[in-house]
């Protein structure tokens, strides 16, 4: 619904990038957050639409800094309408998507052919990230430059490493430059080649060729030292072990700018999931040890971790049937991701703070420039993202915390079916979602009325 104003009420509201943390109540103006304090419903006008949010968290909305909206080319697997409503009923009121579609996001021409897309069909804030290298062959630098005036807010070949690390550094001069980051996929292709699933044990038992850990530190290593070398800003994806963020802390440690995210799956699940759920627990990186999920859980407390991102990979059913070593990599984790990293604060391991701020504040500094770097005209990211104060955007998620639920992914909104959730009893549940003042996802148990 539209409207020129929107209060929410009553909620436990939590920014922990602003240190708030009270029950209290939230007036969204034009789109944009007015006030946040107590008993405000006088500054509420008459027929002004209000949210009841006793019971709930509010807190700003989530920042997803990796999914995969598989538009253009994959509308079989996702589409803008499809992984946007998906993210809406997940608490995302932005996501950076990945240019690893068909044709890919090389150009400002298919950056055009996107945004238009977007501005027609997206339910949340898109963000897209561009590619590295022209066709993502790994060869050729993209016009870096042209791609940052049309709108990216990043750079990355994902779904594959930038392998050449001449055309790595180069990389990383032309986006220092622009004052973006690049957003590496760190594998080594040449130790991965032909496995499906974390090398060890596990994989033997099931006569599975394995990955090894060492196939993503080595990039990880790589590349802080080249970001290093060259003053400018890597973001590791989907960090997936021990030995991973041991580097990016020493990294952080010396000055290097680098940023990391890790997923809810790589942060809860081991590779035992995968004699358990099948292809359904085929990811790239893949699920690792109880020690590398114990590490990941310590960096994102510690902050070496910067933010918790979906990797939000929908596949179709036939693309995920057949055997492991046929099947695709991937996930549908938009739907699921709040309630999964919830049972971390419900076992004690994580306080709700910090999970919050790894989901807005955490990504929101991946994705904010240095003021007068240089000027971006297309940049899209507005002032105050995924936080609480006066002018930032009016984007908010309410959700339950203790709601249980169990998982049927039929009624996903998202394409993709492909979970290792599905018919699991999960605590946690969005309840409703605001972009730029719009309620984009309501609960029916959610009350609204007009003052
Ligand atoms: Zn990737």
């Amino acid at each position: 619904m539209k409207s020129r104003f929107l209060f929410v009420t009553g909620g436990r509201i939590i920014d922990p990038f602003k240190g708030i943390d009270m029950v209290g109540d939230v007036l969204i103006r034009e789109g944009n957050l007015e006030w946040v304090g107590e008993n405000g419903l006088s500054m509420c006008p008459d027929g002004c639409p209000i949210l009841f949010a006793k019971g709930m968290v509010v807190s700003p909305g989530f920042i997803d800094l990796h999914c995969h909206l598989r538009e253009p080319g994959f509308e079989e697997k996702e589409t803008i309408a499809s992984g946007t409503e998906a993210a809406a009923r997940g608490g995302f009121t932005a996501v950076c998507c990945m240019p690893n579609t068909s044709p890919p996001i090389d150009s400002p021409d298919t950056m055009t052919y996107l945004r238009n897309k977007v501005g027609l069909e997206a339910r949340v804030r898109v963000f897209p990230i561009g590619c590295v290298s022209q066709g993502r062959r790994g060869e050729k630098l993209t016009d870096m430059a042209s791609l940052a005036e049309s709108g990216v807010v990043g750079f990355s070949d994902d779904g594959k490493p930038v392998a050449d690390p001449e055309l790595m550094q180069r990389a990383l001069e032309r986006s220092r430059l622009l004052d973006l980051p690049v957003m590496d996929h760190c594998e080594d292709l040449a130790l991965t080649a032909g496995g499906v699933m974390n090398d060890g044990p596990a994989a033997a038992q099931l006569h599975l060729k394995g990955m090894p850990g060492a196939a993503e530190e080595s990039v990880v290593q790589r590349d802080v030292e080249l970001a290093m070398l060259t003053g400018a800003r890597i973001h590791i994806t989907h960090v997936s072990t021990a030995g991973s963020v041991e580097i990016i802390r020493r990294g952080k440690e010396t000055g290097v700018r680098v940023t990391a995210e890790a997923t809810p799956h790589h942060l809860t699940l081991t590779e035992e999931s995968v004699s358990l759920c099948g292809t359904n627990a085929k990811v790239n990186p893949p699920l690792r040890t109880a020690k590398d999920v114990e590490a990941l859980v310590q960096g994102v407390k510690d902050g070496v971790i910067d933010a918790i991102a979906t990797d939000h990979a929908p596949h179709t059913l036939g693309d995920k049937a057949g055997d492991f070593n046929s099947a695709a990599f991937g996930i549908s984790g938009l739907e699921t991701a709040l309630p999964v990293l919830l049972a971390l604060v419900h076992e004690g391991r994580l306080n709700l703070p910090t999970l919050i701020a790894r989901l807005t504040s955490g990504p929101a500094k991946v994705l904010s420039r240095v003021a007068g770097m240089s000027v971006l005209s297309g940049y899209p990211v507005p002032e105050g993202l995924g936080m609480l104060q006066a002018g930032s955007p009016g984007d908010l998620v309410l959700f339950n915390p203790d709601f249980a639920w169990v998982v049927d992914p039929s009624r996903f909104a998202s394409k993709g079916r492909n979970t290792p959730w599905a018919g699991r009893l999960l605590r946690g549940k969005v309840m409703a979602t605001v972009v730029g003042g719009e309620i984009v996802y309501r609960d029916d148990s959610v009350e609204m009325r007009r003052k």
